[in-house]
């Protein structure tokens, strides 16, 4: 019989490496708390038509991306591919929007795309929506947020901020017209994703990694000529918060990422230590998303990250913490009256030390083998409980690490003295 295996493009997580995701996770837990933004949970599957209106019909992910299957009452659901329209759509739902919010989610995502490194089919997203702002201080709270998160990770000097405003959708029209004009006119220059785009979503043309459509853009008309006064005075107010803050970051008028719903500010986070897959944040303002979904007009911003490129980065900065040992006590023990000792008194330990990790070997074996086991638990002590001890009313203690060997050596302590023996010891 064939082995099952998992999804092509879904990893699992195992445990040499859950110390990372957990590490990361809790920096991003305490950076959100410490802006005031409160957590939101999500469902993982939603209705297929929330994703069509909400990411829009002519991105990447809704044409060819998507998770999407029918249910046994053949309503037509998808594997959500980012967390944006969900969150809009439970914002909607739930009355939220009548004052400004700060939300954040985390989770798996879907998508349907060649497996590399940095890219998955299911892949995980923090992700961040602040709603009902529609000025630039918030744009500007939403990036300095994210560069922190770079410091308290020690990978600022790694990333790069590049920055873009692509407007308002009338100035975004208006450019749409020119570009694809002047791209018209060289057609046969293009690459062929880019020729058809020209139809279906021309801006999506200013992204390509083809070097001769690239070339072609130098001449192309600039979205940043097209601004209107509003997004160009809201730009360089996010400029100045920036600068004021100092937080660097590059311009890029090329800059005007995969979704259809941004609108004024779009920013990314690039990182060169990644390969093709560099892009670890990105994300901007969508001032017409909540009225696409069917909510009243509340203006909102936010990013995504995904995590599995963040803990690559951290691996290739060495920037992670030391891996710890799974336990600080190991507990052996022979014979069923010592055993039945051994677990009390462990229950008793964990009674008194709540974040000590006590780990009790069961399955008996040789002394020489449990012994074994104790050590390579990583544990600093272990815990003896022989019939000699039983007999004495002593358990043994034995130093397991050579820094200990020399001051703690192997002891045998009086049962009753075993709780303040144990503190006396770790507080050193
Ligand atoms: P890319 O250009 O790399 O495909 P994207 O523009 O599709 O990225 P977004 O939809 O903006 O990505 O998602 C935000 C972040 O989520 C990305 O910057 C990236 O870090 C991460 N991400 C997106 N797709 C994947 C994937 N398939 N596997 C792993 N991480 C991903
Ligand atoms: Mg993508």
């Amino acid at each position: 019989m064939s082995n099952i295996r998992a999804i092509r493009g879904m990893n699992d997580i195992l445990p040499d490496e859950t110390p990372s995701w957990q590490y990361v996770e809790g920096a991003i837990r305490q950076l959100m708390a410490g802006y005031g933004y409160s957590e939101i949970r999500l469902p993982i599957v939603e209705q297929t038509e929330l994703f069509r209106r909400g990411v829009g019909e002519a991105t990447d992910i809704v044409e060819k991306e998507m998770y999407t299957f029918a249910d046994r009452n053949d309503d037509s659901l998808t594997l959500r591919p980012e967390g944006t329209a969900g969150c809009v759509r439970a914002a909607i739902q739930h009355g939220m929007l009548n004052t400004p919010q700060r939300l954040w989610y985390a989770g798996p995502m879907f998508r349907y795309e060649r497996p590399q490194k940095g890219r998955q089919r299911q892949f995980h997203q923090v992700g961040l929506e602040a709603f009902g702002v529609a000025s630039p201080d918030m744009d500007a709270e939403v990036i300095l947020l994210t560069a922190r998160l770079w410091r308290l990770l020690g990978v600022a000097d790694d990333v790069q901020l590049q920055l873009n405003s692509i407007g308002s959708a009338q100035s975004r029209s208006d450019f749409r017209v020119a570009l694809v004009s002047y791209l018209r006119d060289h057609f046969d220059a293009l690459d062929e994703d880019s020729q058809r785009r020209l139809d279906s979503n021309p801006l999506r043309i200013l992204d390509s990694k083809n070097p001769d459509t690239q070339a072609l853009l130098d001449e192309a008309p600039s979205l940043t000529d097209y601004l209107d006064d509003q997004s160009r005075d809201d730009f360089n107010r996010l400029c100045a918060l920036l600068d004021a803050a100092g937080v660097e970051y590059s311009l890029n008028p090329r800059l005007v990422r995969g979704l259809d719903y941004y609108n004024k500010t779009v920013f990314e986070w690039v990182t060169d230590r990644l390969g093709a897959q560099g892009t670890v944040c990105g994300g901007g303002r969508y001032d017409g998303l909540v009225e696409q979904l069917g909510g009243k007009p509340v203006p909102g911003v936010g990013f995504a990250m995904g995590i599995e490129r963040l803990v690559l980065l951290l691996q290739e900065c060495e920037t992670l913490p030391q891996a710890t040992a799974d336990a600080d006590v190991y507990v052996v023990s022979f014979g069923n009256e010592a055993q039945s000792e051994a677990v009390a008194a462990s229950e008793r330990l964990r009674d008194a030390f709540p974040a000590l990790r006590i780990v009790q070997h069961n399955g008996g074996g040789s002394f020489k083998s449990q012994m074994k086991k104790a050590d390579r638990s990583g544990a600093r002590l272990a815990l003896i409980w022989g019939e000699d001890e039983v007999a004495a009313g002593t358990v043994s203690l034995k130093a397991l690490r050579e820094d200990d060997k020399e001051r703690v050596g192997q002891q045998s302590v009086p049962r009753a003295e075993l709780e303040q023996t144990l503190r006396a010891l770790l507080a050193d």
